[in-house]
C-alpha cells in the first residue's frame, strides 16, 4: 500500500516540475524576443570583444634536498622560469590589461540600460514572474571576462625516496611579475645588472642537482675525484660544476663531476 502512495507522489511532484519547466521556457521564448532589456544586453555583448585568456601560470618543482629547498624562494623560481615563458606571461598580462580597461567600459554602458518590464508584444503573463525572471536572465547573460591573472609557485620538499614533507607556496600579481621581467631585461649581454635577479638565478640553478642527479653522477665517475682519483666514501666526494654557476654554467650532467673534497677547494671558482 505504502508503495502506492509513495509511486502516486513521485507522479504528482514531477508532473509539476515538468508543468513548471514548460511554463519556464515559453516565458524565456517570450523575454528574448520581446525584452527591451534584454536584447539591448545581446547587442552590447557582440559589440565587446573581450581576449579568451584560458590559463593561469602555475609551476611546480620538488626538491629532494631540504638545503635547497630551504634556501629556494618561489620568487627565486619564478625569476628562474621567466627566463623561459616571459613572453607568454607578457603576453597574458596585456591581454588582462585589455580585458580590464574594455569592461570598465562595457559596465558604464550596462547600467544605461534600465527598461525592465518593457516589452514589444504584450501578451498574457504573470507580469511579477515576468519582471523576475527577464532580471534572473538579465544577470545570466551579462559578460564576465577573465580580469584577474594568478601566477602561482609551489615548491616541496621530498626525502630521496619521493615522500613530501614540506610546502610553500606564493601568488604573484601581475604588477610584481612585470616588476620581475623588467629586472631581468636589465642586462648587458649575459650579464645582469640586477645583483638580486643574478643571485636568485644562480641559487636555483644550483637547485637543480638533486639528491638523485648527485648518486648518479657519483657512479658515472666510479665513485672517483674526477682530478686526483682518490676513491673514497661519498662522504668526501662533492659535485662539481666544471664551468662554475657563477660564469655562466648549468647544472646538466655534461657539466658536472666528481671531485674530493679537496680537489674541490682547491679549485673554487676557476674553469
Ligand atoms: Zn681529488
Amino acid at each position: 500500500m505504502g508503495i502506492f502512495i509513495f509511486l502516486g507522489l513521485v507522479l504528482i511532484v514531477s508532473t509539476i516540475f515538468i508543468i513548471f519547466k514548460v511554463r519556464q521556457s515559453k516565458y524565456i521564448r517570450y523575454l528574448l524576443n520581446n525584452s527591451f532589456a534584454l536584447n539591448k544586453l545581446l547587442k552590447l555583448n557582440d559589440n565587446f570583444k573581450f581576449v579568451n585568456i584560458s590559463n593561469d601560470f602555475f609551476d611546480t618543482h620538488t626538491y629532494d634536498n631540504e638545503t635547497f629547498f630551504n634556501n629556494i624562494s618561489c620568487e627565486d623560481y619564478l625569476i628562474y622560469q621567466l627566463q623561459f615563458k616571459k613572453f607568454e606571461i607578457e603576453n597574458a598580462i596585456k591581454s588582462i590589461k585589455y580585458n580590464i580597461t574594455l569592461y570598465e567600459k562595457y559596465i558604464n554602458e550596462l547600467t544605461k540600460i534600465s527598461d525592465f518590464g518593457k516589452y514589444k508584444d504584450e501578451e498574457k503573463l504573470n507580469v511579477a514572474y515576468l519582471l523576475k525572471l527577464e532580471k534572473k536572465l538579465f544577470k545570466q547573460k551579462v559578460l564576465n571576462p577573465k580580469r584577474v591573472l594568478y601566477i602561482q609557485i609551489v615548491l616541496y620538499c621530498s626525502k630521496i625516496n619521493g615522500y613530501i614533507y614540506a610546502k610553500k607556496e606564493q601568488i604573484f600579481t601581475t604588477e610584481e611579475v612585470e616588476t620581475l621581467i623588467k629586472r631581468l631585461n636589465n642586462k648587458n649581454y649575459e650579464f645582469y645588472n640586477d645583483k638580486g635577479i643574478w643571485a636568485a638565478l644562480c641559487r636555483v640553478e644550483r637547485g637543480r642537482v638533486s639528491n638523485k642527479m648527485r648518486f648518479a653522477i657519483y657512479k658515472r665517475d666510479g665513485y672517483r675525484c674526477c682530478y686526483c682519483g682518490r676513491s673514497e666514501d661519498a662522504d668526501y666526494l662533492e659535485i662539481d660544476h666544471i664551468k662554475p654557476i657563477a660564469k655562466g654554467g648549468k647544472s646538466t650532467y655534461d657539466n658536472l663531476q666528481t671531485l674530493c673534497r679537496r680537489c674541490n677547494k682547491n679549485k673554487g671558482d676557476s674553469y
